[in-house]
């Protein structure tokens, strides 16, 4: 079994406004986006997120307008370039874990009209009546297939799914279990944006503290008991330290 972390692009945004809860940040935060492929025992090779909507490269604008969030996308941050490292084909994806709608983790789904896509029920309905957050050129296309899921399930033999509200209703993070040297590893996606929000708590000022701070004690419950791995989608500081990035990997 092995984890790759697949770098795709970054987002630049305004801490005052995005990030409140860290100020010590300065005025502008500049966050890794990431997607994750698991490539399971059994053959299966399953994606947790797919980046960012290729759009970007010529149009850093084609979902939000700036100066507040500033997309920046090569052609190598596409997801198909990175699978392409690893000798992989969009068509070798079976499984597409949505973890939610934002942009920045649905722009690449449009790729994969083969894969079973898995997503919160809560979040698929909630993307549906908020277009203006989760646009739906990036989601809502009939070729895809939504499979619709209710709370913590575990997928398939070492890989759990893990509801994680407070970021997006029915946001939810995985759990990858069984990785002969690694161990547990958690991918939390926006639970929290960074080990400084997950490790110190820092609630104060997210969109809605309450379930947040229980999502990141949650994941914590099982970091605590199974000594896991914490990978972030957006931490910078980790990213460019300790993460093992595509084509390296955990195993
Ligand atoms: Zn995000």
């Amino acid at each position: 079994m092995r984890l790759y972390v697949v770098p795709l692009g970054v987002v630049e945004v305004d801490v005052a406004k995005f990030m409140p809860w860290e100020p010590e940040r300065g005025e502008r935060y500049s966050g890794p986006v990431a997607g994750f492929l698991v490539q399971t025992d059994h053959g299966r090779n399953v994606l947790v997120d797919t980046g960012l909507s290729p759009d970007h490269i010529d149009d850093p604008e084609a979902r939000i307008a700036g100066p507040d969030v500033k997309v920046t996308m090569r052609p190598e941050d596409d997801i198909r370039h990175q699978l392409g490292l690893l000798g992989l084909a969009p068509a070798d994806i079976d499984t597409v874990v949505v973890t939610h709608f934002d942009f920045d983790h649905c722009g690449g789904n449009r790729f994969f009209p083969q894969a079973s896509f898995v997503v919160q029920r809560e979040q698929y309905a909630y993307a549906q009546t908020h277009h203006e957050r989760c646009f739906p050129q990036d989601w809502d296309l009939p070729e895809l297939d939504y499979r619709l899921v209710d709370g913590d399930l575990e997928l398939m033999p070492g890989i759990e799914l893990v509801a994680t509200p407070g970021h997006a209703p029915g946001h939810q993070s995985v759990v990858v279990r069984g990785l002969e040297h690694t161990g547990t590893v958690i991918l939390t996606s926006d639970a929290a944006h960074t080990h400084v929000e997950f490790e110190q708590e820092r609630v104060d000022g997210t969109p809605d503290p309450v379930t947040i701070l229980a999502s990141i004690q949650k994941l914590k419950a099982i970091r605590d008991a199974e000594n896991a791995t914490i990978l972030l989608c957006h931490d910078a500081d980790a990213w460019s330290t300790t993460y093992r990035l595509l084509p390296d990997y955990y195993d």
